[in-house]
Order: C-alpha cells, then sequence, then structure tokens
C-alpha cells in the first residue's frame, strides 16, 4: 500500500499565489489545504490538528499579511495550543524584523517573498526530512543520529520527541516543555559541539541553511528561548554562553568561578 500523500496546508490571500503554489504542490506529490483568512485558517488548523492523522497537515506555508489575523498570530496561537506542525513563513521582502517576529512566534523557516519557487520546495522538503528523522523510531539504526537524547542538569533533552522534561527537585511531577523543529536543530548543533565558541554565522549556515546576511537577531531569540527552557536562571546563563561580538559558547558541565 503507497503511503498518503503528505498534506501541506497553504494559508495565503494572494489568489495567484495561492494557485500557484497548489498546482506545484500537488505537481510535487503533495496534497494541499487552502485557506486565505487568517480567523478561518487558525479554526481550521486547530481543527485538523485534533482530527485524524492523514487530515493533520504534514507542514504550513504561511503568510505574514492576512486579512482576520496576521500569520505572527496565527503561529503563536497554534503553539500556545500544543501544535508543532512545522511553519514556514513567507515574509515581505527585505523585513528582517518580520523574520525575527516569526521566529520569535515559533515559526520554523521563513522565505521572502517574491520566492522561487524552487527554493520553497526545497525548503519545504527539508523541513519535513527534519521533522521525519525527529519523529521517525522505524529507520534503521544506521540512518539515525548517533544519539537524540541527552542529559543537562536535571533536563532530559529528547531530540525525537521534540520535548524536554525537566524535573527539579522540588517539584512533584516532571514539567514537558515542546520544541520546535528549528528549536531542536538548534539544540542539537550546541548539543554536538560542546565548548566550542560558535559564531552567529555557523549557526545560520549549518543550522538553518541560509547566507550571512540574514538578520542575525533571528538566532538570538532562538537562544533567549533555550535560556528559559534550560537555564536555572535565564538572567544569568551557565550552559549558554553569550560571547561578546562572536557568538555563543555551549557547556553542558558549567565551569566553576575562579
Ligand atoms: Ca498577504
Amino acid at each position: 500500500m503507497t503511503p498518503p500523500r503528505l498534506l501541506i496546508a497553504v494559508i495565503e490571500d494572494e489568489e495567484h499565489l495561492a494557485q500557484g503554489l497548489l498546482f506545484n504542490l500537488e505537481a510535487e506529490g503533495y496534497r494541499a489545504h487552502h485557506e486565505a483568512d487568517g480567523e478561518a485558517a487558525l479554526r481550521w488548523l486547530l481543527d485538523a490538528a485534533r482530527g485524524a492523522p492523514e487530515h493533520r497537515p504534514a507542514a504550513i506555508l504561511l503568510d505574514v499579511m492576512l486579512p482576520g489575523r496576521d500569520g505572527f498570530s496565527i503561529v503563536r496561537a497554534l503553539r500556545d495550543s500544543g501544535c508543532y506542525t512545522p511553519v514556514l513563513m513567507l515574509t515581505a521582502r527585505g523585513r528582517s524584523e518580520d523574520i525575527v517576529a516569526g521566529f520569535a512566534a515559533g515559526a520554523d523557516d521563513y522565505l521572502p517573498k517574491p520566492f522561487d519557487l524552487g527554493v520553497l520546495l526545497a525548503r519545504l522538503a527539508a523541513l519535513l526530512r527534519r521533522m521525519q528523522w525527529q519523529q521517525s523510531n522505524t529507520l534503521p539504526a544506521h540512518t539515525l543520529p548517533a544519539t537524540n537524547r541527552f542529559t543537562l542538569a536535571d533536563h532530559i533533552i529528547d531530540l525525537d520527541a521534540l520535548e524536554i522534561r525537566r524535573h527539579h527537585p522540588q517539584d512533584p511531577e516532571p514539567s514537558t516543555i515542546h520544541l520546535t523543529v528549528m528549536e531542536a536543530e538548534l539544540l542539537r548543533y550546541l548539543l554536538e559541539h560542546p565548548g566550542k565558541i560558535i559564531s552567529r554565522s555557523e549557526l545560520l549556515e549549518n543550522v538553518w541553511h541560509v547566507r550571512e546576511d540574514t538578520d542575525t537577531r533571528a538566532i538570538d531569540n532562538f537562544i533567549v528561548r533555550l535560556r528559559r527552557y534550560l537555564e536555572p536562571d535565564p538572567a544569568k546563563p551557565i550552559h549558554l554562553l553569550t560571547i561578546r561580538a562572536v557568538g555563543y559558547r555551549f557547556l553542558p558541565e558549567p565551569e566553576t568561578a575562579h
């Protein structure tokens, strides 16, 4: 039996662009669902997330400027309601603040408009591949990264499940933090390079696969979020250090003061 084709949600109010996307997604072998209004789109996405697996989108292409409700508020509402479907945001050209706001709201990737269709399909495929790597437990062991589970102080980081479980001694129950695909990818890169000073452009290139001219505040936003998840005091990080004018350094075992 052939597996059902992946469903991609296209949230875009420019009719011409939306029709082009639907046509090309279907030509690539995806199923596509289109919504043009922000409010209606959020309702559909939340219903789909609660529905049968074959009706859940594998990824969302999300425009920023929409009637009813903008793309940032849609992605934030999805994340707040526990829906972690990968989101590729379609931002206005040259609006670096859109990119930063999109990542801050919980988007996984972005593409400035107007975009090249081939680039969009490649970015979408990359996002789906990362999601599948992270969710698949059925792949042969050699195709999986060596380890997907890490311990950091009182946190268990499970990159397969896209979550961090935290058990503070004073808490009766462990708490679970859900990660977006890109948060997990960034965390994986840091975990795989302990102690190394890592520049923002290295992160953009190796985690986001985008070039250096991108606004690096997008990265800082992700770091702030990871600190909130992992640091005992996010204002005084001991694991995820800022190296001034360079980038970051990840220390699984904090250095003792000297
Ligand atoms: Ca629009």
